[in-house]
């Protein structure tokens, strides 16, 4: 903490790693006295820089351009960019110290890192959207590559901004190569990268279930967000048999007690990545349902929670409303959306509850298989990557378990995630030396 001053979310994610694979430190001779966490707390490096740009009016803008890159012990540094206003040094080095854990729970070679800026990309023009993207690709080009450091995209970063800051990559370096994931399907992206986040914390919630002989089938189930994630995890729920009820953004939710089919989704993916709109143009179409504004969806009574906006949008006393509310199964698709205090709640009130770093890993993995079909110069099908996408979450769960079930046979997932995300990478360090 005294290191990190003004960190806070970086020091509540570090905290949340370090009470569950501390204990097993202590209880593992081989990973004792090489300050293998205190190693893996400190980022290998931090790139700050200037984004200038021209906007629409002819104004010259600043912005602020960030990459971090924590490990690299199990393969390049491999991490989303984020586009949002309130991006800063703290929330980035949590992202890629989650990201080093989730990467290393996929089992596929990939380090951890993270990156983005402050630019808001709300209300720009494309245009605007396309100057900043090959801004700050012209000094990001610097320091990546396909065997160095290979971006994706996160909030207020999807298909055309990766595919704008892979134009200015190519430009700049004049080689063809798999350097950024989550790239169109016409230049070398997977199929189903897209909707994997999303689909992957289904599948993840659906293993939970599983061990309880329980599953999605009619359950009322409780989406916030309304972007790529979101989106997917609503499309997955609901083929699943799942009622989603809820969805929302920074504005507000929206409530259809009628449950958003395939059909209404379609109208929302319309608004929201198309027309670009608010979620609350939702009851427009559809007024039966309706829009509560300024407030997050956790009052909703459900069966399934599926957290998939941003960080700490769940807190204690949300957590207390789920359960008491008979909520049974909570699957983060942000990254560390509840704070640590619902995580708490949750663990004490033993209902089921995966961190972010396992269930939304499914995202990285199909990056991690865009990667290898890039590297191949070959596509897989649909089927072929959702069936590689189940089969690692599958995975991960059962790593989960490994690791994190006590004796009365309760599955703490965040304990599970942690020491099984930690043995990989400290194996790695070991092996390569102190570096
Ligand atoms: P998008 O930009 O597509 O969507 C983000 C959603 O969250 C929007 O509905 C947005 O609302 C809302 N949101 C963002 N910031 C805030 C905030 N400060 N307060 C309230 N609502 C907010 O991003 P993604 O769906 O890609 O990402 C969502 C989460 O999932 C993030 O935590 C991300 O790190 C995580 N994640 C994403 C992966 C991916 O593959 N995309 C992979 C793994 C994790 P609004 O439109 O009003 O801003």
């Amino acid at each position: 903490a005294k290191k990190n001053p003004n960190e806070p979310e970086f020091l509540q994610a570090v905290k949340e790693v370090a009470e569950t694979v501390i204990p097993f430190i202590e209880q593992n001779k081989k990973y004792q006295n090489q300050m293998l966490l205190e190693r893996m707390v400190e980022p290998e490096r931090v790139i700050i820089f200037r984004v200038t740009w021209i906007d629409d009016a002819g104004k010259t803008q600043v912005n602020r351009g960030y990459r971090i890159q924590m490990n690299s012990a199990i393969g390049p540094y491999k991490g989303g960019i984020r586009f949002h206003p309130s991006v800063n040094l703290s929330i980035l080095k949590f992202l890629a110290f989650e990201q080093t854990f989730k990467n290393s729970l996929t089992t596929l070679p990939m380090g951890g890192g993270k990156g983005g800026s402050d630019f808001d990309p709300k209300g720009k023009s494309d245009i605007e959207i396309m100057r900043f993207c090959q801004s700050f690709m012209t000094e990001l080009a610097k320091h990546i590559g396909a065997d160095t450091d290979v971006p994706a995209g996160d909030i207020g970063v999807g298909g055309r901004e990766v595919g704008y800051m892979f134009g200015q990559y190519k430009r700049l370096r004049n080689e063809f190569t798999g350097v950024l994931t989550g790239k169109g399907i016409s230049f070398g992206g997977s199929l189903i990268r897209p909707e994997a986040t999303g689909y992957g914390n289904v599948y993840f919630a659906q293993s939970m279930l599983n061990t309880k002989g329980d599953s999605f089938k009619g359950k009322i189930v409780t989406v916030s967000g309304s972007g790529n994630v979101a989106q997917y995890a609503a499309e997955k729920a609901t083929e699943l048999g799942g009622i989603v009820v809820t969805l929302s953004d920074s504005s507000g939710f929206i409530y259809d007690a009628d449950g958003i089919d395939a059909e209404k989704l379609a109208h929302v993916m319309h608004i929201k990545n198309e027309q670009r709109a608010r979620i609350s143009e939702y009851v427009k179409k559809y007024p039966n349902a309706k829009f509560v504004e300024g407030k997050r969806p956790w009052e909703v009574k459900c069966a399934i929670a599926l957290p998939c906006a941003t960080q700490n949008e769940l807190n204690e006393e949300e957590a207390k409303t789920l359960i008491a509310n008979g909520c049974i199964c909570v699957s983060e698709g942000a990254n560390m959306p509840s704070t640590s205090e619902a995580v708490e709640a949750f663990l004490k009130a033993k209902i089921l509850f995966a961190p972010g770093k396992a269930s939304n890993a499914g995202g990285v993995a199909t990056s991690g298989l865009e990667m290898s079909q890039n590297s191949l110069r070959l596509s897989w099908t649909a089927e072929e990557v959702d069936e590689r996408l189940k089969a690692i979450m599958a995975n991960i769960h059962e790593s989960c378990v490994k690791y994190g079930s006590d004796a009365n046979g309760y599955v703490d997932y965040v304990k599970g995630a942690n020491v099984a995300g930690f043995v990989k990478v400290a194996d790695a360090m070991l092996g390569q030396g102190v570096v």
